[in-house]
């Protein structure tokens, strides 16, 4: 049984001295106690006493207040709940004993009857029920903060005592049992992470004050295991009176799988999926910081980039899939970081595009020399299905200053890979102003194109095809015209910008209609044409449908028409598009240009089209040199054993068409046979009916 305060602090209410005096007499006598008496003489200056000090009990006299013992009761409890209130009476009194228990009062003493024994008694009993109330209250707001989430560790913090109950929740959290001892303030903030510690004692410190409302922080805590663990730890301060806080109550949360979900997310979008490179946003991010470090340090230069495209990426994607191009990107990703000094960064800006951040070069001469070692190690042949596979890359290079801007850098050095691939694949060039001239021409180029794609601006010229023995005409190839920009020019910026889908689709339309109208006239039955297809053409999803809707709007016999696709474009996809052209809407197709160089006499197998067209050069290259005719010799050998037609392109000569003749090749076109022609002068021609040649 516990003992009373040593002094037993006493606030006793009277209205007076004398009515006061029986009360202190009896306070004295009581065994083994020191009173410490405080007497006030009403219900309001004992609510004011108690503001002020920490009395262990109240001692109220009944009439000290003319609204009555209960009331004056009731209005000190409300004031200050965690002091007992003993009531004393003149004389017995049930009813007022009832009244005085529902209002909260400890105990119910008669002047008179009490010894001072059962006094002391009465003050004991009621200081440790009181006691142990306020710890029961302690633990219920444990308990309701416990109740807000099962997951959180609750702790206590006394401020006085610097005492820190921590639950067995929290406790387990970290990896401790429930044995582990509470612990002080100090010890706790001793787990926070370095980096966290001074802003958490900070937030718990403005929340002491008054200064924030509440205490909330998210921190990493050190686990028993060694590691750190995200928490939320939220809490709130249990104040006296005055407002001082005595305890902060609170509660802890696990939050590290959302955090580390933000990371990854943070980081995803800073990140290339395929090979966890930095992408575009990063390398921007990286560029822009180390031209501002330029910008404070040397201002004479910074950093160069590096925009590094493969060669023969699509290729590979073509013809091996997919998932061979992902391996390859990342076995490149892994050679480029392989040659990267320790500051320098490389990012995949997608597709087959690589940057590089050279950190501090300022010479252009260093940048050359790395790019140098980058077309080195990309030069071994990549592994891919068992097979060797040689991956060149065109590189451009870009000198940052002190004053560049981050996409501008990055956007000069695209152009000069451009340039370095235009020249020659497989090289590298150096920005130069020269460069964005041309850039801005073609941007030029591009939006006049566009608009005359739109404002129906583009013609068709036909040029003639003939059977070569006897210069009969068989049909004609449909050539695209744009005012007088050269083809070679033109078609190419289509194919980069896509505008070559509403270009073909156009050209298409217009020879169909041409064809048609040509048929019709005398002579005409039975003529082809030509009309060439690119492979992004080819590789638009819904190609064969547009294919047919054009046949059906223009009622041309699909048998007249021939797609002219470049050897070059025949991937294996492109094939099976043609296969599906030819099986679905009766069109067959050209290999066109045979002979550029890349040539596989394999692809003429198995080809879904019914003729090859020699390549010009070849044709060019026959009168002058034995390679070249023993060449179209070959092909057209080659391409009677499977089956195929042969059409020479580019004859300019009578010699160059004997030549053809004798080596059995059927059709002719160039201009020995005649120019492209405008639909006009074409459909005269038809109607001579005469031989072209
Ligand atoms: P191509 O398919 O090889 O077309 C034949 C090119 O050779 C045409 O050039 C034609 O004018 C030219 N040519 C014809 N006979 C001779 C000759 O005896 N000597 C010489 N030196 N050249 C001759 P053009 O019209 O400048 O077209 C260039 C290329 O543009 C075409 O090459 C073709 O790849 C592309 N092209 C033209 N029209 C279209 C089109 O509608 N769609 C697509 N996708 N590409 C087109
Ligand atoms: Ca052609």
């Amino acid at each position: 049984m516990s003992a009373l305060p040593d002094p037993v602090a006493i606030l006793a209410v009277s209205a007076d001295e004398a009515r006061h005096a029986p009360t202190r007499e009896l306070l004295w006598r009581m065994p083994d106690a020191q009173p410490e008496i405080h007497w006030v003489s009403s219900a309001d200056a004992a609510v004011a006493a108690l503001a002020v000090r920490d009395e262990d009990v109240v001692l109220l006299d009944c009439d000290a207040d003319p609204a009555g013992g209960t009331a004056a009761a009731r209005r000190i409890l409300r004031e200050a709940p965690h002091v007992p209130v003993i009531l004393i009476a003149r004389g017995p009194d049930p009813a007022l004993d009832r009244a005085a228990a529902d209002a909260g009062v400890s105990d119910f003493l008669v002047l008179g009857d009490v010894t001072p024994e059962e006094l002391e008694r009465s003050i004991r009993y009621a200081v440790a029920r009181k006691r142990e109330l306020s710890s029961l209250a302690a633990s219920g707001e444990r308990y309701a903060l416990a109740l807000r989430g099962s997951n959180d560790g609750l702790w206590d913090w006394d401020v006085a005592s610097d005492r820190v109950y921590l639950s067995p929740r929290w406790k387990a959290m970290l990896g401790y049992s429930e044995a582990k001892p509470d612990g002080t303030r100090e010890a706790w903030l001793d787990r926070i992470h370095p980096e966290d510690r001074a802003a958490l004692a900070e937030a718990l410190e403005a929340h002491l004050s008054g200064a924030a409302e509440h205490f909330e922080f998210e921190h990493r805590i050190r686990h028993r295991d060694g590691d750190y663990r995200w928490m939320l730890a939220r809490g709130t301060a249990v104040r006296n009176a005055e407002g001082q806080p005595l305890r902060v109550v609170g509660s802890q949360t696990d939050v590290t799988d959302r955090k580390e979900s933000e990371r990854r997310l943070q980081h995803d979008a800073m990140h290339d999926a395929l090979t966890g490179l930095p992408n575009r946003v990063l390398f921007l991010d990286r560029l822009d910081q180390t031209i501002r470090r330029a910008q404070r340090r040397h201002p004479e230069g910074s950093a160069a980039v590096l925009f590094l495209d493969l060669d023969r990426f699509k290729l590979v994607n073509d013809s091996l899939g997919h998932l061979a191009g992902d391996r390859l990107l990342v076995d490149v990703a892994r050679r480029l970081e392989s040659v990267l000094r320790p500051n320098d960064t490389v990012a995949r800006l997608g597709g087959d595009e690589f940057t590089l951040l050279l950190d501090e070069v300022t010479d252009v001469r260093e940048a050359i020399h790395i790019a140098e070692r980058v077309q080195q190690t990309l030069a071994a042949p990549f592994e891919l299905e068992g097979r060797g596979f040689f991956v060149g890359a065109s590189i451009g290079i870009a000198v940052a200053t002190a004053d560049s801007l981050p996409e501008e850098v990055l956007r000069d050095a695209d152009v000069a890979m451009y340039r370095a691939k235009g020249a020659a694949k497989g090289r590298h060039a150096v920005f130069d102003a020269g460069m964005h001239d041309q850039v801005v021409r073609r941007l030029d180029m591009e939006g006049g194109l566009r608009r005359a794609i739109e404002e129906r601006g583009l013609d068709v010229a036909y040029q003639p095809i003939v059977q070569a023995a006897t210069g009969r005409l068989v049909g004609f190839e449909a050539l695209c015209r744009w005012a007088d920009v050269d083809p070679a020019e033109f078609v190419p910026l289509a194919e980069e910008t896509g505008l070559v889908l509403a270009l073909g689709r156009w050209v298409l339309e217009t020879a169909c209609t041409e064809l048609a109208r040509l048929r019709r006239l005398p002579h005409g039955a039975g003529l082809i044409m030509s009309v060439n297809v690119s492979g992004r053409q080819l590789a638009e999803p819904g190609f064969v449908e547009v294919l047919q809707e054009v046949l059906e709007s223009t009622a041309v016999e699909p048998r007249a028409v021939r797609l002219d696709v470049k050897e070059d474009d025949l991937s294996p996809p492109a094939r099976t598009v043609l296969e599906q052209a030819f099986r679905d809407a009766g069109v067959r197709s050209h290999i066109d240009d045979f002979g550029t160089g890349a040539s596989s006499l394999r692809l003429l197998h198995r080809f879904p089209g019914d003729a090859v067209k020699v390549w010009r050069g070849l044709v060019a290259g026959m009168g002058r040199d034995a390679g070249s005719f023993e060449i179209v010799r070959a092909i057209v050998g080659l391409a009677h054993n499977l089956g195929l037609e042969v059409i020479a392109e580019g004859v300019e000569t009578r010699e160059q068409l004997d030549y053809l003749k004798v080596l059995g090749c059927e059709f002719a076109q160039g201009f020995h046979v005649s120019r492209p022609l405008t639909a006009d002068a074409a459909r005269a021609l038809v109607e001579t009916g005469v031989p072209a040649v």
